[in-house]
């Protein structure tokens, strides 16, 4: 790995840690006995949940890396079939050069025997003719002619004298046109082999293009590399990030299951509202909706009091949620839940204002809202759950001893039948 390279990664872990931290110090802290509140692990999470959206992102710029990458070797490995192509038709024009050569070779060998022959031939006649000058007047063609006896031997002598002159005529005439035709034959092999010197030109050029272009390619594909090396670099640092707050979200996490451990649970639950509130408008268990007159499953029971009217925790315990319900619990309203060591949570909604805040460590009876009617309500009152785990429960076995009501046609009704 180069200086550069070390350097840049450096500055990107840096800029990672620095994202991991910044928006921790930014949030509000609640100022609470406790050392951690769920806020904060809500927070490690959110933050957890962002490191995965970048990872999935860089994990889908990979993807489309690697694609980018195999389009480029596949355009290599084409340009280089071409080029391998390029290069067999090269040499297959070398060949037909080579053999042009040696038939040139051959063609010139030829002309040059033909140039001989004719010249010889010339010499021969040349021989002859100063031959019989040297013989002097008795063997020139006219003496010859001249010394006929006869008309008759004038005319074989004349005849005679003709055919070596002819014969002179045509073995130069043959000399002659076998040199042209030696001469067009090379020329015509000259043409062919520059045709095919013209071609391997044209055939290297395109390899110097084809050459151009894979280089072209295999600058791409190093800069691919170097993005892939570096979003590799950047998932493998969100990867450690990941690690890492994952290990900070459990630490967190056990923290505060020990947080809900050290506050110890009363062996019974106190009646959330002051005694006097003791007439229940709905019970637990099956009935039809109050405000959508569906068949439903009521989740706990009713207390009908005025606004405002103080709420206590029925158990010591640490709030682990104090909000206005959103979502699928819009119909809460303003809600509180404390968790409690024995295990179970107790729930308090419709509140006009809440009354404590989440994370925070509560004593039974420490008034954590006010009675209201937020949410999906009709009227003032507290809606109360106990829930064992996740499983809600009947509130009402809780509280056995005490004397609670309900109304039937106007007249109150114990309860317990
Ligand atoms: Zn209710």
């Amino acid at each position: 790995m180069d200086k550069k390279r070390k350097l840049f990664r450096r500055a990107l872990s840096l800029v990672l840690v620095l994202a991991l931290f910044l928006p921790l110090a930014g949030r509000e802290m609640v100022m609470e006995s406790s050392a951690v509140t769920k806020a904060e692990i809500d927070a490690l999470k959110g933050d957890a949940s962002a490191l995965a959206s970048q990872r999935k992102d860089i994990q889908a710029q990979l993807k489309s890396i690697q694609s980018d990458k195999n389009a480029a070797m596949r355009k290599k490995e084409l340009l280089e079939s071409q080029i391998d192509v390029i290069q067999q038709e090269i040499a297959n024009i070398n060949t037909q050069i080579a053999m042009y050569d040696q038939l040139i070779a051959e063609k010139t060998a030829e002309l040059e025997q033909a140039e001989a022959d004719e010249r010889a031939q010339f010499d021969l006649f040349c021989r002859r003719m100063r031959y019989m000058e040297e013989q002097g007047e008795e063997t020139s063609y006219w003496a010859i002619l001249f010394s006929s006896s006869s008309f008759a031997e004038l005319l074989d002598n004349y005849m005679m004298i003709e055919e070596i002159i002819q014969y002179d005529n045509r073995v130069m005439d043959d000399l002659v046109a076998l040199q042209e035709r030696v001469t067009a034959d090379r020329t015509a092999l000259e043409e062919a082999q520059a045709e095919q010197e013209e071609a391997k030109a044209r055939q290297l050029a395109a390899q110097d293009e084809l050459e151009a272009q894979e280089a072209e390619v295999d600058k791409l594909i190093v800069e691919i590399n170097a993005r892939e090396d570096l979003l590799e670099a950047m998932e493998e640092e969100l990867n450690k990030a990941a690690k890492d707050l994952d290990a900070q979200i459990k630490a967190k996490e056990k923290e505060y299951a020990a947080q809900i451990a050290s506050v110890p649970s009363e062996s019974g639950y106190l009646w959330p509202l002051s005694g006097s509130y003791n007439v229940l408008s709905s019970l637990f268990g099956p009935r039809l909706h109050p405000t959508t007159h569906k068949p439903g499953n009521h989740s706990g029971v009713d207390i009908p009091a005025p606004s405002g009217t103080r709420i206590s925790a029925a158990m010591s315990g640490v709030v682990i949620h104090a909000a206005k319900g959103t979502g699928s619990s819009w119909s809460y309203g303003n809600y509180v839940i404390v968790a409690h060591s024995n295990g179970t949570s107790t729930l308090y909604a419709h509140m006009s204002r809440i009354g404590c805040s989440k994370g925070q460590t509560v004593k039974q009876g420490d008034v954590i809202g006010y009675v209201g009617t937020t949410g999906r309500s009709t009227g003032n009152h507290l809606h109360f759950e106990i829930r064992k785990g996740s499983t809600r429960v009947d509130p009402l076995n809780y509280f056995k001893d005490k004397a609670l009501y309900v109304r039937d046609s106007g007249r109150l009704v114990s309860v317990w039948g």
